[in-house]
């Protein structure tokens, strides 16, 4: 698995990152919506599109919330094949079990 550089990580209004749908270092295209969304308004809302796989990213206060991108690692180009679907499914569950553990901590203080 290639190693992913900090300069890589995606980040609001940047020129190129690691595409969180196909994994690849690639040019994003910025868009934005620059009317108010009801009633509210979103600062920093931004949609990002990838140049390689044309796939979106979506951005609000500077946070990409889709999709929702795990801090676990990748799996590795070695794993077998019929384990791979499981690894993915484990590392997004990941993103919700950090939330209910913070969700846990703020209760029990
Ligand atoms: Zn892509």
């Amino acid at each position: 698995m290639a190693e992913i550089n900090s300069k890589d990580l995606p980040e609001f209004e940047k020129d190129g990152f690691v595409c969180p749908h196909c994994h690849h270092q690639s040019q994003q295209h910025w868009g934005s919506i620059n009317e108010p969304i009801t009633h509210y308004f979103v600062d920093n809302f931004g949609i990002a599109s990838c140049n390689r796989c044309h796939e979106k990213s979506i951005w609000a206060e500077k946070k990409m919330v889709y999709p929702l991108e795990s801090s676990a690692p990748l799996p590795h180009e070695d794993i077998p094949s019929e384990i791979k679907p499981l690894f993915e499914q484990a590392r997004k569950v990941l993103i919700f079990f950090s939330t209910c553990f913070m969700c846990i901590v703020k209760i029990s203080n």
